[in-house]
């Protein structure tokens, strides 16, 4: 199938790309088109101009300092899996980065791109929202960072308004933690950080992603754990606990049902290897 026809835009600098896009409000940014591109074919979309953001080397970093990990919007799902700094300071986000989808995908796919598209079934709400990251924002003349947490709004849904772009995702860096990410290609999946002192957990986030509409932070199954020793019946409460607190949506895959067991039994699985000391 042939896209409508469009206008497409390559700007020299982030300025201009801002610029264009408040003065004319149906441009779509284009970063690895792999959501893009189809949604023009299938005519979902019929944008006035396509501007294409992959020249921005403005947007295309991976820095850290010792607190904070910072992905440039055009970071790509293969860079931020394979990049040194992100394994060692934020291992979470390197794990759900070399899982998405296939070798192609991760090549051009971007962390920007992901979170715009708030496609339902994607994996990186669930590490973002463990690691308790931000997103930033610009368009023309201003500059907004907010919680990823509520920045999904809903399927194909987010907070971002008309001119205004992602240019980076803040992803704190946190000390003593362990991890675990559990999932099914398409249908769930459960990340787990997890903080002890000695034999007690002191601290615990538990996020599942993929069951649609969007990722969710499981706080009560988490509060089950705190301050207790992980022993397995607490472990079997809080993956109950995870199990009734997801409302999915059903799949070709798999039905809501389906999903909400799979939250259960990966949130078990998940806390015991992060018990177990992967860091
Ligand atoms: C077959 C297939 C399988 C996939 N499997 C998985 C999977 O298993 N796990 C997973 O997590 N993901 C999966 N994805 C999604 C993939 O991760 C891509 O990252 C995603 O398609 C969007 O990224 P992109 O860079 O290609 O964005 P694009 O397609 O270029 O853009 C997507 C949307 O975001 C907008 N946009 C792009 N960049 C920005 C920005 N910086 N600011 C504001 N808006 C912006 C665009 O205008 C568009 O509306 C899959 C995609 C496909 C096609």
């Amino acid at each position: 199938m042939y896209p409508p026809k469009f206008g497409y835009v390559i700007p020299d600098s982030l300025d201009e790309a801002l610029e264009f896009l408040e003065k004319n409000e149906d441009a779509r940014p284009l970063a690895g088109g792999y959501s893009l591109i189809p949604m023009l074919k299938l005519r979902l979309i019929r944008p006035s101009y396509i501007v294409e953001l992959r020249r921005l080397n403005d947007l295309h970093y991976i820095k850290s300092d010792d607190k904070t990990l910072y992905l440039g919007a055009l970071a790509t799902h293969n860079e931020i899996a394979t990049d040194q700094k992100v394994k060692k300071s934020v291992p979470v986000v390197s794990a759900v980065s070399s899982v998405i989808a296939d070798p192609q995908i991760r090549n051009m796919g971007t962390i920007g791109g992901e979170l715009a598209q708030a496609d339902p079934v994607t994996d990186h709400p669930a590490s973002l929202l463990v690691t308790e990251a931000k997103v930033k924002i610009k368009s023309k003349g201003n500059e907004r960072i907010v919680p990823f947490e509520g920045f999904q709004k809903d399927i194909y849904t987010t907070d971002l308004k008309t001119g205004e772009l992602i240019v980076e995702v803040q992803v704190p860096i946190l000390k003593g933690y362990t991890y675990s990410y559990k999932r099914m290609e398409d249908t769930a999946a459960v990340a787990v950080l997890l903080r002890k002192e000695g034999e007690v957990i002191k601290d615990v986030r538990i996020a599942a992603s993929l069951i649609g509409p969007v990722g969710t932070r499981l706080r009560e199954a988490e509060k089950v754990l705190m301050d207790s020793k992980g022993d397995s019946k607490s472990i079997e409460e809080a993956s109950k606990k995870a199990m009734e607190s997801v409302n999915p949506i059903p799949s070709p895959r798999a039905s809501a049902e389906y999903k909400k067991k799979l939250v259960g039994v990966y949130t078990k699985r998940a806390l015991l290897e992060a018990m177990g000391g992967k860091q």
